[in-house]
């Protein structure tokens, strides 16, 4: 019998410990404040942003929206950042992604305080993920190793494949499966014989951003399958897994919606919390 592993009942039991643990704070007089920089008014993005606040506001956690318009200068951003960092009542600092075309996105995630850098993003947080020694994991794959916990799913020399090698997924994806001793490999679009390695994974990890790429014949019987993917064709939700047909397959498998995209934003509330504790000397 197949797992569904449900990212909604998972980042709401994360959510319950964040809520917890920001209460605990405000019991002791401090506050947790997270700041979210929208620049332009693409679509998603005002949808990722508005799930953010209302997750904040859920759990306790201020939020604080700048939405900046389409001509928002480098500098003006800049500014803007310069002045969070130094805002005592904010812990952390999140700028959407992407960001319009004459902004240097280089820069301006270098530019946010790494104390306060909640999306693990800054080079020297990258750099800790590197080394084990972290505080902030970028939401996305910092979520599926959640879910791979609360399902008892050890990791320990098995075999981890990760299709896609972005700085958000794929890479600190791979890091962390090999932080918990994963044999890993990292596919990508020059890779050879991808239906070979996908099929010696014992977990699968797609991260592709192509609806329905993973087929069935790409998947070990018995494999952990999760699905990163958030493909919008037509108005509908699809992973990078054929879900109906891999399942079939799998012994766990993550479901679009309602697997990874629920664990991101819970994982950026537990990173706001984190980064609160930190600057108030409590971890
Ligand atoms: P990305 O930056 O576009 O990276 C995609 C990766 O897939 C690249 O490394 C690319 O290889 C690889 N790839 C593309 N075609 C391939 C092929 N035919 N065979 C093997 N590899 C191939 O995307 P991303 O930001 O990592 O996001 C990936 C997906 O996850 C998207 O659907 C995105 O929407 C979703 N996502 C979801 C969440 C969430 O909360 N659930 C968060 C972030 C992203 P190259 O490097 O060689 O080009």
């Amino acid at each position: 019998m197949t797992e569904i592993i449900d990212g909604k009942i998972i980042s709401a039991t994360v959510k319950e410990r964040v809520k917890d643990g920001v209460k605990k704070l405000k019991d002791n007089g401090i506050t947790v404040g997270l700041a979210v920089i929208i620049v332009g008014s693409d679509p998603a993005s005002q949808v990722y942003v508005a799930n953010k606040k209302k997750a904040c506001q859920s759990l306790g956690i201020i939020s604080e929206e700048y939405a900046l318009p389409e001509n928002t200068s480098q500098q003006e951003l800049l500014d803007l950042i310069n002045e969070l960092n130094n805002k005592k009542s904010i812990n952390g600092i999140l700028c959407q992604l992407p960001l319009p075309a004459h902004l240097d996105e280089k820069l301006i995630i270098n530019s946010i305080s790494p104390e306060k850098d909640v999306d693990a993003f800054h080079p020297a947080n990258v750099g800790k993920i590197m080394i084990g020694d972290y505080d902030f994991v970028p939401c996305t794959p910092a979520g599926v190793m959640e879910m791979l916990t609360y399902h008892n799913i050890d990791i320990s020399g098995k075999n981890c494949v990760v299709i896609g090698r972005s700085n958000i997924v794929g890479k600190p994806m791979g890091m962390l499966l090999l932080h918990k001793n994963g044999t890993v490999t990292i596919c990508h679009s020059r890779t050879k014989n991808l239906k070979e390695v996908c099929k010696e994974a014992d977990i699968l990890v797609a991260s592709v951003g192509k609806a329905g790429f993973v087929t069935a014949d790409m998947v070990k019987e018995g494999a952990v399958v999760i699905d990163v993917g958030i493909n919008r064709v037509d108005g509908k939700l699809y992973g990078d897994v054929d879900f109906d047909n891999v399942k079939e397959k799998a012994s766990a498998i993550t479901p679009v919606p309602g697997g990874v995209g629920p664990m991101t934003i819970a994982m950026l509330m537990q990173n706001t919390l984190t980064a609160a504790k930190k600057q108030n000397g409590i971890i």
